[in-house]
């Protein structure tokens, strides 16, 4: 196994963390999550433009282009033979002595690995929808930035763990937002509900594409923000992200509790996205 250290592609074993590391001091860092179908990367020049978005909101000055990373990030996975399953990359400020204070002189860390997925589980899981917690987003106001400090969303994925849902679903003051790693989609009369892509919610890549998928199925779309009882009231539920795709919701639990069906919309979006994974938008 091989992993990304800096502009190096090196043995897992030979790859050592810093202890002076902004990112272990601090979460002073940011990353992204790739997918690979059939060995190749998807969508992955949306991934490093977001990239390259959280570095500038953050004056965090990258200091290598996104040809480079597109070939690093190509080699590892050629070199891990990974043919189905996602590449994380990750980079830091940098090392230098715990100092809340940055100083633009620190050079960033970047590393990355491959980690294997199972398309065929997830197909599988897709057909049968899952279930989601409602709580609190107790997370701070850049929610835009990919940023690794994850704090807020690993707290909220251990609440639904336990109450033996598979995704929590976050409300600030009653307002719907997002999944604690995912985009939430409602579905009420033929129209698409989601929140708009502020400060408030990281703006998915699978987001974005479905948004495009629904346009061209000349479905209407509202990006907009929406009480969490509207939830109530949807005829289809489900969220996207790069690893779950366009995942059904069947219930919810917490804060709203309801029951749904896997409905025709969102089952024409996960066809769209199947092809659109394949072929490009093609329709
Ligand atoms: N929202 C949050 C908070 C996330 O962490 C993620 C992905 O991990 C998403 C949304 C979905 O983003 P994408 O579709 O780019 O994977």
């Amino acid at each position: 196994k091989y992993v990304l250290h800096n502009e190096h592609i090196i043995s897992a074993d030979d790859a050592k963390v810093e202890m002076n590391d902004r990112g272990y001091h601090f979460g002073d860092g940011i990353y992204e999550v790739i997918r690979i179908y059939n060995s190749k990367p998807f969508t992955m020049d949306e991934h490093l433009n977001r990239l390259i978005e959280s570095a500038n909101k953050l004056d965090l000055n990258l200091q290598i282009t996104k040809e480079t990373l597109e070939n690093l990030i190509n080699k590892l996975v050629e070199k891990n033979e990974l043919t189905d399953g996602m590449v994380y990359i990750q980079m830091t400020r940098g090392v230098s002595p715990r100092n809340h204070l940055y100083h633009r002189t620190e050079n960033p860390i970047l590393s990355g690995f491959t980690q294997k997925l199972s398309t065929q589980e997830n197909q599988t899981k897709q057909k049968q929808g899952i279930s989601a917690w409602v709580t609190d987003d107790i997370r701070w106001l850049r929610c835009d930035i990919k940023s690794i400090n994850l704090l807020g969303n690993v707290i909220a994925k251990r609440e639904a763990a336990d109450h033996h849902c598979q995704e929590a679903i976050l409300h600030r003051d009653g307002m719907i937002t997002e999944g604690s790693s995912s985009n939430l989609f409602l579905v009420k009369d033929q129209t698409l509900y989601t929140h708009p892509a502020t400060n408030l919610i990281l703006n998915g890549i699978t987001r974005q594409i479905v948004l495009k998928l629904a346009k061209s199925l000349q479905f209407e779309m509202v990006e907009e923000a929406f009480p969490k009882d509207v939830i109530e009231h949807a005829d289809e539920a489900f969220i996207t992200s790069t690893t779950m795709e366009v995942m059904p919701i069947i219930e919810f639990k917490g804060g709203v509790k309801t029951s749904l069906k896997i409905g025709p919309i969102t089952e024409k979006l996960q066809d769209a996205f199947q092809h659109y994974k394949n072929d490009g938008l093609s329709t």
